[in-house]
């Protein structure tokens, strides 16, 4: 039987990183995955895939604007199957890049599903076969699957989840997406500037409702400048499909029963985890409704099972947490010093246009936790760098403890939002102070020098607006 020091199952942004940091610290690694590729639902199916396609949005947007920057263009033509095959070609590039990676550091892989066999024991089964093999840990990283709504199928043809989308065979007319969520509103926006009819539902009251409810409001502005038809607090009562496409039934803010017909519907809704027959009975570890519950060092219950990324009860689903979350479990595995995971010092970055990038605690959070707080914005309207981009909606915003001005959350919407924020998550991990930030230097002219600024709207001291 094969003994390794550390079975990894799953090899999404979770499991690859951490094998590898895993074997750079010394400890025998195995991955184990059932499908036939590497880099799970990240690479293959959420963040490159999606952002390939937003960025190539983007592309398409300049090129419509152009007459703004004094370049006439003509006879501008999408050929979707190209854009599909770059797409694709983007995708199989990373994940030869991470079996590339696995042969460098030693991690070996092992195809198939993998499961808890008993204490030290993990299970492989591929195609009828089982193998078993002898470990010290096992780090699960199973990653998660797309929910769905209660009586609604998902067909993958009109009735579509973020898989289907990614490769549908032309770009529809319309669209209706159900949740607007980071993954509904990254759609809306990218077919919405590929030309279809998109109207966004949404059953909470505001878009990214995980975000500061001004940045909330601000999206929401912008989206309905580009025409997306946004529809909050709305109850999905059924998706039904019929001849043309799909009739989504919902009754609407004001219990009014409404409508509304699309060639294609997106549900976005969320994500389940992945933890169905992996043997987790067997274990002490706890498991509530499909999440499991761990430790700050992502321990479980069981000693020797660690648990990270999608699949982690109260934390967020988002790739670069999962990374970090399996830094620490292999750091700890290894003897290193490890910090606790804080999940208020995980950035949130959405890629709709205007982007979101955000950080810590919005306003309300920071009133909500009893902390003495004040806050300044500051516009890109005011940034030079934002109009030489010609990108002038949105703004940061900060909020900050008022006695010593330490800084609890910062909120970007607008240019080049989810870069901007890497200096805000800096501050926030440093514990940095409004004075810390107002005396350091930001190169000029550029879209995050609007961060100086923001900084010191907060005492009344911007200088630009
Ligand atoms: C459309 C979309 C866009 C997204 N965009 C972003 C973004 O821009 N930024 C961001 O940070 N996050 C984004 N996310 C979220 C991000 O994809 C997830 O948070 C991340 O992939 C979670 O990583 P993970 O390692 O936990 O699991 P996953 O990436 O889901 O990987 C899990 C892996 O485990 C394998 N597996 C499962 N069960 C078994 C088993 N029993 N045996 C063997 N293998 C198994 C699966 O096949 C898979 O390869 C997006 C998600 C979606 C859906």
């Amino acid at each position: 039987m094969s003994k390794y020091d550390l079975a990894v199952i799953g090899s999404g942004p979770g499991g690859y990183v951490a094998a590898i940091r895993a074997a750079q610290w010394g400890l025998k690694t195995v991955v184990i995955e059932k499908d036939g590729f590497l880099g799970g639902t990240c690479l293959h199916v959420g963040c490159i895939p999606t952002k390939v396609l937003l960025h190539h949005a983007e592309v398409y947007d300049h090129f419509k604007n152009a007459a703004e920057f004094g370049i006439e263009v003509k006879g501008i033509k999408l050929d979707w199957a190209a854009v599909l095959a770059r797409k694709d070609k983007i995708v199989k590039k990373h994940s030869k890049g991470i079996e590339f990676l696995f042969r460098k550091n030693k991690v070996e892989s092992v195809r198939g599903w993998g499961r808890i066999a008993g204490p030290g024991r993990v299970a492989v089964e591929n195609g009828g076969k089982v193998t078993e093999m002898e470990v010290k840990n096992i780090l699960l990283a199973t990653g998660s699957e797309a929910r769905s709504l209660p009586g609604v199928e998902i067909d993958g043809k009109t009735i579509l989840t973020n898989r289907e989308i990614l490769s549908l065979p032309a770009i529809p007319k319309s669209l209706v997406v159900v949740g607007a969520g980071a993954v509904g509103v990254e759609f809306a926006s990218i077919y919405n500037s590929f030309g279809t009819e998109v109207a966004v539902l949404e059953m909470l009251p505001r878009v990214v409702p995980l975000e500061d409810e001004e940045v909330s409001a601000e999206l929401d502005k912008a989206f309905r400048k580009k025409g997306i038809k946004i529809h909050t607090e709305a109850q999905v009562q059924s998706v039904k499909k019929d001849a043309k496409g799909a009739t989504v039934a919902l009754k609407d803010k004001a219990g009014k029963s409404q409508t509304l017909a699309a060639e294609k519907v997106l549900i976005a809704v969320g994500r389940k985890p992945q933890t169905e027959n992996l043997g987790l009975e067997k274990t002490k570890a706890r498991v509530e409704r499909g999440f499991i519950h761990t430790n700050a060092y992502l321990e479980t219950d069981e000693p020797g099972l660690y648990a990270i990324g999608d699949i982690v009860a109260g934390l967020p689903q988002l790739a670069h947490a999962a990374s970090m979350e399996g830094f620490i479990v292999v750091g700890k595995m290894a003897g290193k010093p490890v910090p606790e995971f804080d999940r208020k010092r995980v950035p949130n970055a959405t890629y709709c246009e205007p982007q979101i990038g955000s950080v810590g605690l919005t306003e309300k959070q920071a009133r909500e936790a009893g902390f003495p707080v004040k806050t300044g914005k500051f516009p890109f309207a005011a940034n030079s760098k934002a109009s030489i981009l010609g990108q002038h909606e949105g703004f940061i915003k900060i909020v900050a403890e008022e006695k010593y001005g330490e800084i609890l959350g910062v909120h970007v919407i607008g240019p080049l939002a989810t870069e901007v924020i890497a200096e805000a998550v800096a501050a926030i991990q440093l514990e940095a102070t409004l004075d810390d930030m107002m005396f350091t230097i930001h190169a000029h002219p550029t879209v995050w020098e609007a961060l100086g600024d923001a900084f010191a709207s907060v005492q009344g001291l911007a200088i630009n607006a």
